[in-house]
């Protein structure tokens, strides 16, 4: 899974949980990206800001990755800023939409205007099932959402989402514990 190479169809990863449940509807294969320059303040991921070489995969690796993964409804992207990487991003989502059954959901801390400004909003708005877009706001911050962490954050199903909307309450954490005994706790608990 891991390269020791890069080249520009590489996405620069943080993590890989290939079956989560609080990110999306189903059963999602959720991606961290390395690195975003947004700086939230109260971000608990400041150890995915660095757009430092971390675990280069290269994108056709990681489509056929998921592929191979059983049982799973979706994709999650998460970050870090999955736009930093948009060439990546954008090519994947394009492709998970055009060529399988799987749903897209990509959370991201720009603006649409700001996605827009950069040419990435149509192919994003177009290929995706659920944006959830803009900056954590430690001020609004409201442990009763369960898809996004402050209120100003938007829920955005594109015209053609192939989800169904549904309800944005109640906190969830999911803890995942692997073959060797490993845990991760996903989620934000209060
Ligand atoms: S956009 Fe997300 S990852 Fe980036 S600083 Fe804000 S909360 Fe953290």
């Amino acid at each position: 899974m891991h390269n020791t190479y890069k080249c520009k169809s590489s996405f620069n990863l943080s993590h890989i949980e290939p079956h989560t449940h609080i990110y999306g509807p189903g059963t999602r294969f959720s991606i961290w990206l390395q690195g975003c320059t947004l700086g939230c303040k109260g971000c608990w991921n400041t150890q995915m800001w660095p757009h430092r070489e971390n675990t280069f995969v290269h994108r056709e690796k990681l489509y056929q990755q998921i592929l191979s993964t059983p049982e799973i409804s979706g994709v999650t992207f998460l970050g870090g800023e999955p736009l930093e990487q948009a060439d990546n991003t954008l090519w994947l989502i394009k492709r998970i939409k055009e060529k399988t059954d799987l749903t897209s959901v990509v959370y991201t801390g720009f603006e649409q205007s700001e996605l827009e400004a950069k040419g990435y909003w149509p192919t994003l708005y177009e290929n995706s099932d659920l944006i959830i877009s803009g900056r954590y706001q430690q001020s609004l911050r409201n442990t009763y959402l369960r898809l996004r962490g402050s209120t100003n954050q938007k829920l955005i199903y594109p015209l053609d989402s192939r989800l169904m909307k549904e309800s944005d309450g109640g906190n969830e954490i999911e803890i995942v514990i692997d073959s060797l005994g490993s845990i991760t706790t996903l989620g934000y608990p209060d």
